[in-house]
């Protein structure tokens, strides 16, 4: 299939592919649209089967990171990178200099960072040969803390506003006594855990490792629950923050909180669920608007800011959601929806 034909093609603005016989780098770029600044996104390295599937995926993720970023409101467009081979077997030094290389060639058009099967270290070298590469060092974080270079707690942040300005326009209150399941204690399910503690929320959660769930047991007093049972407790809301589709056919009709408010990327197992969501009367948090604060924060790190700026930029995506569920009502439609025209206003026009 050409790449002009495919079926994720929409309308991309570059698609460029490299190969660098002397390392064994087989690389592709995606610039999707630029509209809004230069295009900022992941490289990610993988072993994909085929050039086809590498295709398919740089092309589908370039394109969210455009809704992505123009929701969270950054002069940035989208864009994502992808290398073909097996991060753990094939990744060396020469490998990662010549994807700099490649990034470097597009002239600023990419700005590259990390993502699955990527580490600081590998942009570290990329950064040897290019200066577009953002994440390889961290000035600020947004509590004023030291910064790691760590995005979930930027991300858990952004979740912890996010989820607060949902359950405000859905029950109109704050979080005290609010039931919360939470999906996933990892790097952001256990920061987000942290923030609704303080905020007096009541918490379920559930991982299939035991040490986060125990410490939250302990320390936030939440009720540990099963994988299985999870999403179908009797809560106010469920936030997703673990893998994705997990709202899909089966699981959407067990659902009894009525907002989804979680980090998890690619929540829904279709658009259509969207929809369902609607007409079942939960409030749907799209996963791209309210998990953006690491994007935010990887785009203040590599700008003059502060602390404080990227605290109030985080902040933002309270407001952002408010204004989608204001419009998802006023026209009838889902928010995923509603989210994806607001994104195409942005960068469209
Ligand atoms: P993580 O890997 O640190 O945490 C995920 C947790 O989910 C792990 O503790 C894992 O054991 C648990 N888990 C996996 N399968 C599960 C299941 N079936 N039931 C219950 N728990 C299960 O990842 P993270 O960085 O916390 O990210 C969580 C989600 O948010 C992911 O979908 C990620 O793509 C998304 N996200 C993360 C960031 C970020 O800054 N880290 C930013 C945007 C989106």
């Amino acid at each position: 299939m050409s790449v002009f034909d495919h079926i994720e093609f929409d309308e991309h603005e570059h698609v460029a592919f490299c190969h660098d016989k002397a390392s064994g780098l087989k690389a592709i770029i995606a610039v999707h649209n630029s509209h809004l600044g230069p295009a900022l996104g992941g490289c990610r390295m993988w072993p994909y089967v085929s050039s086809d599937e590498a295709l398919n995926d740089v092309l589908r993720l370039s394109k969210g990171m455009t809704y992505k970023a123009a929701l969270a409101n950054l002069n940035q467009g989208g864009g994502k990178a992808v290398i073909i081979g097996d991060p753990r077997t094939a990744k060396t030094p020469e490998m990662m200099r010549a994807m700099g290389r490649f990034v470097q060639s597009l002239g600023g058009q990419y700005i590259s960072a990390e993502d699955s099967g990527m580490s600081v270290d590998d942009l570290k070298v990329m950064a040897q040969e290019s200066s577009y590469i953002s994440g390889t060092k961290a000035k600020y974080r947004f509590d004023g803390g030291e910064a790691d270079g760590n995005p979930a707690p930027s991300t858990a942040y952004g979740v912890f506003i996010g989820l607060q300005a949902s359950v405000k326009y859905k029950y109109g209150c704050g979080l005290k006594g609010i039931k919360v399941a939470i999906q996933g204690l990892g790097h952001v399910g256990y920061r987000l855990a942290e923030h609704l503690h303080a905020q007096g929320a009541e918490l379920f959660v559930t991982d299939i490792y035991p040490e986060n769930m125990l410490k939250a047991q302990q320390l936030f007093n939440a009720t540990v629950v099963s994988p299985q049972e999870i999403l179908a407790l009797d809560v106010h809301v469920v936030a997703p923050c673990a893998m994705g589709a997990i709202i899909n056919d089966n699981s959407v009709h067990k659902i009894q909180a009525k907002v989804i408010a979680g980090a998890a990327n690619n929540q829904l197992a279709n658009e259509k669920i969207g929809e369902t969501l609607k007409d079942k009367g939960i409030l749907y948090a799209p996963d791209y608007v309210i998990n953006a604060g690491g994007i935010i924060d990887i785009y203040h790190q590599k700008m003059l800011s502060s602390s404080e700026a990227l605290r109030s930029h985080l902040e933002k995506i309270g407001q952002t959601l408010e204004e989608i569920y204001t419009r998802a009502d006023e026209q009838n439609f889902a928010t995923n929806v509603v989210a994806n025209a607001i994104a195409e206003e942005k960068f469209k026009n």
